[in-house]
């Protein structure tokens, strides 16, 4: 340890949202290039948003099957079957 802090989750967080000031973006960044720990903590959280965006927007949208025709495909529905 060389007594940098790792910013808490909060600041990732805030850091990933883009709703970091630019003194905590620049001390986050700047740590981010010597720890790897939160480089990953990092990674984990822009997929978690990601994850819970791309779900509000299904949960708004209904043009899930339309973007994914893969999923009904593997789960058994085709065309085929609705047009019989
Ligand atoms: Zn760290």
């Amino acid at each position: 340890m060389n007594g940098v802090p790792h910013p808490d989750l909060e600041q990732i967080e805030r850091y990933c949202l883009g709703e970091a000031s630019q003194a905590e973006q620049e001390r986050i960044e700047e740590h981010l290039l010597i720890c790897e720990h939160c480089r990953s903590q990092v990674q984990e959280t822009d997929a978690y948003i990601a994850a819970v965006r791309d779900a509000a927007k299904e949960a708004r949208g209904t043009q899930v099957s339309r973007k994914h025709p893969h999923i009904a495909r593997s789960s058994g529905i085709n065309d085929d079957t609705l047009a019989n």
